[in-house]
């Protein structure tokens, strides 16, 4: 591992100032991530400046109703919190679908946000990868990849985001605030993520050397009635290797309005847009639920060995659906 130094930021604007004096240096939240790809030499930074001691610890209602959540929140607190549990289901499900306790105890939430892939070629040095290392290749795309991507992938990288939190809070409309030396900004999520294309090492619209300072999560009465629904190889402590995050207002019979993210198919939380304008306004019904999911999915790739994700996610959807509806009916 190359050796390292180690600052703990007073305050934000000395975490930007430290962070911009030094190209070499990276934030560090709970390291659970971050500090793996060091051992593994994936990253390599020369300065980790710390930020969990900086004031943004706290989840706080917003004047409109919904919350701010603090970018260095453990995924602990965040899925605790009894606001999270009662406005946003699917966000405490989600954070408590991931990792274990005590992952959860020090990963924080910009952390969350900005860990990297599971791609196992991303994660040894020693392949090519244009994601680590641009214009190398991807040995994915013929080798090992049956829990990479089938949506919006290209031929540079299939590689997948693990960020089950992602998921909810891009169901959720939740925006990503951040601060620069040259002040604030904010990126709805969105917007968060950029395509593949071909510069997979390009992975978020943040500027350089910013900050997560929170993620604001608007009012969603719709959220009330949610889910998320982890599908994984093993039943704890495990990635996805499919997910749905689904909000739901159905009334007599029919479905008023719908939110619907697909976790671990694509290289970034994917909101299922084709799928909710194929459900709003329908009857709240199996096989409506499977159009709209096979609407979402017309548009998957799957790779030789990955194409039972297409199945998988149109099950998931109908079930989670299903699920919800049956609950709305009670
Ligand atoms: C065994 C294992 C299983 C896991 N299972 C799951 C799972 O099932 N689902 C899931 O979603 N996750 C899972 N995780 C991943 C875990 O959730 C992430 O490692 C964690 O959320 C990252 O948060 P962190 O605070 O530790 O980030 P760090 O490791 O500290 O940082 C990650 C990245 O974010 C940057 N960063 C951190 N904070 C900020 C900030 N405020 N502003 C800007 N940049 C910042 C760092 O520089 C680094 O690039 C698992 C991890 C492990 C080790
Ligand atoms: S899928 Fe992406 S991360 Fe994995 S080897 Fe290919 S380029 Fe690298």
């Amino acid at each position: 591992m190359k050796e390292f130094a180690y600052q703990r930021a007073e305050d934000v604007s000395g975490a930007v100032a430290l962070l911009g004096a030094d190209p070499d240096a990276r934030f560090l939240g709970g390291g659970t991530n971050l500090v793996d790809l060091m051992k593994s030499g994936v990253e390599r930074p020369g300065r980790l400046v710390d930020v969990r001691q900086l004031p943004l610890g706290a989840i706080e209602s917003t004047p409109e109703g919904g919350l701010r959540i603090g970018a260095t929140v453990t995924n602990s607190d965040l899925a605790a919190h009894p606001e999270v549990r009662r406005r946003y289901p699917l966000l405490t499900q989600a954070v408590l679908a991931g990792a274990s306790g005590q992952l959860r105890n020090m990963a924080t939430v910009g952390g969350n946000l900005l860990q990297r892939t599971r791609c196992g070629y991303f994660a040894d040095v020693t392949k090519p990868c244009n994601k680590r290392e641009p214009g190398t290749g991807c040995p994915a795309l013929e080798g090992e990849h049956h829990n990479h991507a089938i949506l919006g992938a290209s031929e540079h990288c299939v590689a997948t985001h693990p960020s089950d939190m992602g998921v909810a809070l891009t169901a959720l409309d939740a925006v990503v605030t951040y601060e620069t030396a040259d002040g604030p900004g904010e990126l709805p999520l969105a917007d968060f993520y950029l395509p593949v294309g071909d510069t997979p090492h390009r992975e978020t619209a943040l500027p350089p050397g910013a900050l997560i300072t929170g993620v604001t999560v608007p009012p969603a009465p719709v959220a009330a009635r949610s889910r998320y629904r982890k599908v994984r190889e093993r039943a704890s402590y495990a990635f996805a290797i499919g997910s749905v995050a689904a909000a739901f207002d159905v009334s007599d019979g029919v479905v008023r309005e719908v939110r619907l993210a697909f976790g671990a198919v694509a290289s970034r939380p994917w909101r299922a847009r084709a799928a909710e304008r194929a459900l709003t306004g329908v009857p709240a019904e199996a096989e409506n639920f499977a159009a709209a999911a096979d609407a979402e999915l017309a548009a998957a790739r799957p790779l030789r060995d990955n194409a039972y994700k297409v199945t998988l996610m149109r099950n998931l959807v109908v079930a989670v659906l299903t699920e919800l509806a049956e609950e709305a009916a009670r």
